[in-house]
């Protein structure tokens, strides 16, 4: 093993991840970008792990406001759309020598693995990227809570939220120029702040399971291994200094 801080990580992406700026859909450019940082990671002989969003085909809420479409089904279109998002950074990764399994919360025994803890870890094990689809399998929550349950699970040393700015900011950098970074952040400060950082509920069981996040920018190129070594820019959220 390198000179890597963190053995297993778990990498949570939005859709916005995979497509062009302001877009939807799924764009080429925007997956091989994503691939080539996963990949500089899995050359580390680091265990990898992604959680894919769907925010860029469905997303439930917004689906369920401007149809006759019940919340609830909105929000399983929106596990589904996780499903494909899953597949196109599966064949991504594939194209680029990176081994691969997809498991989903959802069951769709055709074209991925249903998720099996065990399986799964056994997967990592082997140095297979494993990428998982469908959310917590639940309507009414979002990826984050997925990607903090599937971090406890697997044992994850760090979630990682990858994010377009290089971590998380004292207000929205793209709307006010006196904006600061913040280089890190404990459990408490953002719950007790609701800083838009994930899903509270992710923050809270990543708190009770003890599992550091890193709000980083997956844009700039090589920054997702030098976090992964210690280095490069983001922001960390844990219990704080002992
Ligand atoms: N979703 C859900 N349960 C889950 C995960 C996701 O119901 O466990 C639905 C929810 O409607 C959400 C959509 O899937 O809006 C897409 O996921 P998310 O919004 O988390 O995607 P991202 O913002 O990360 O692209």
């Amino acid at each position: 093993m390198s000179d890597a801080k963190y053995k297993r990580v778990l990498l949570k992406v939005s859709g916005e991840g995979l497509c062009a700026t302001g877009k939807s859909g799924i764009d080429g450019k925007a997956l091989l970008k994503l691939a080539e940082e996963i990949k500089l990671v899995v050359e580390l002989g680091v265990e990898v792990c992604v959680v894919v969003g769907g925010g860029n085909i469905v997303r439930g809420s917004v689906i369920a406001e401007a149809t006759p479409i019940e919340e609830a089904t909105g929000h399983y279109m929106g596990m589904l759309a996780t499903i494909i998002n899953a597949l196109a950074v599966q064949d991504t990764l594939e194209s680029l020598g990176v081994p691969t399994r997809v498991q989903s919360a959802l069951s769709v025994q055709n074209v991925c693995e249903n998720f099996i803890r065990r399986r799964a870890i056994r997967h990592l094990e082997k140095g297979r990227v494993v990428i998982f689809a469908g959310g917590t399998g639940n309507p009414f929550v979002t990826t984050d809570t997925g990607a903090s349950l599937r971090a406890a699970e697997v044992r994850a040393d760090v979630l990682m939220k990858a994010t377009k700015v290089d971590g998380v900011y004292t207000a929205d950098p793209a709307k006010d120029p006196k904006a600061t970074k913040i280089d890190r952040l404990t459990y408490n400060e953002v719950i007790d702040k609701r800083l838009a950082v994930m899903d509270l509920s992710a923050v809270d069981l990543c708190q009770r399971s003890g599992i550091p996040i890193i709000v980083l920018d997956m844009g700039k190129a090589g920054n997702m291994r030098a976090v992964v070594q210690g280095e490069g820019r983001g922001t960390l959220i844990d219990a704080g200094a002992s």
